[in-house]
């Protein structure tokens, strides 16, 4: 029987890669594995650079996603990378709300929901982050900072068909340190309970809950045994060729 969510896997690479290092990941690893794409999405995110030459290395069925885009639009902006500009250039997806972009970067919810409007009306799909510090987790305040960051990107997500939303425990990312599965269970069934109250039963069943935060080919079996476990988002292990077994994992879901 087929998933009722098609199994996500992203590869954010963040500030990583290098022309030839590239070249040899899709090269050796990525392009000769045969991945089902009827059943798993693979997404792969390069750094902005390097996209065209992604673009032109993976083999069809593969997706190219940025890490970020801009909030405002094409124009007098310097250094910006607009939506629009991403779309022109054949990318579908984009990463929003990591939480290296709002600890590093400053981005509030309000600047993340923004993003993601703008995104959307350009017709990219957007993996909308969110997440709890260690503070934050250990103060038990975790379902409250979820309910703030969705709440905050609610009215301005005008297409749920578009959006994968990631649970990445900031604690968890790059650390080593994994959320257990029961861990992620927990947050993820709480993120689909708040869909489907605050935006509808049929979006809470079909959008997909992906979790991120130091998943390898060592956890990402048990992780994928969870209910509303859809997919990971993958940072370290996306440069090496244990992303492939990660995205197998996917078909212990079917
Ligand atoms: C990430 O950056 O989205 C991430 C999950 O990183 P890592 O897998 O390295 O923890």
């Amino acid at each position: 029987m087929k998933a009722a969510r098609k199994f996500f896997v992203g590869g954010n690479w963040k500030s990583n890669g290098s022309v030839s290092s590239i070249k040899d990941l899709i090269g050796k690893v990525l392009n000769p594995h045969p991945f089902d794409f009827q059943s798993v999405d693979v997404v792969i995110s390069p750094t902005f650079v390097h996209l065209p030459l992604v673009q032109s290395l993976l083999k069809p069925g593969f997706q190219v996603s940025a890490q970020n885009a801009s909030l405002t639009g094409p124009g007098a902006y310097t250094g910006e990378i607009s939506p629009e500009s991403l779309k022109d250039l054949g990318i579908n997806w984009v990463i929003l709300g990591h939480s290296e972009r709002r600890s590093f970067y400053g981005e509030s919810d309000e600047v993340v929901s923004g993003k993601i409007k703008r995104s959307l009306k350009s017709e990219l799909n957007v993996v909308a982050c969110v997440g709890e510090n260690l503070k934050e987790r250990e103060s038990q305040i975790t379902n409250d900072v979820i309910t703030r960051q969705l709440s905050a990107m609610k009215g301005n997500i005008i297409d749920w068909n578009r959006v994968v939303i990631a649970y990445e425990p900031v604690w968890a990312i790059g650390t080593g340190v994994s959320a257990t599965p029961e861990q992620a269970q927990e947050v993820h069934d709480f993120i689909r309970n708040w869909i489907r109250r605050e935006v509808g039963v049929g979006e809470s069943e079909k959008t997909r809950i992906i979790y991120g935060g130091s998943v390898t080919e060592g956890n990402c079996g048990v992780l994928v045994g969870m209910k509303d476990i859809d997919g990971f988002l993958v940072g370290g292990a996306s440069l090496k060729k244990s992303f492939v077994d990660i995205v197998e994992s996917g078909k212990r879901k079917l």
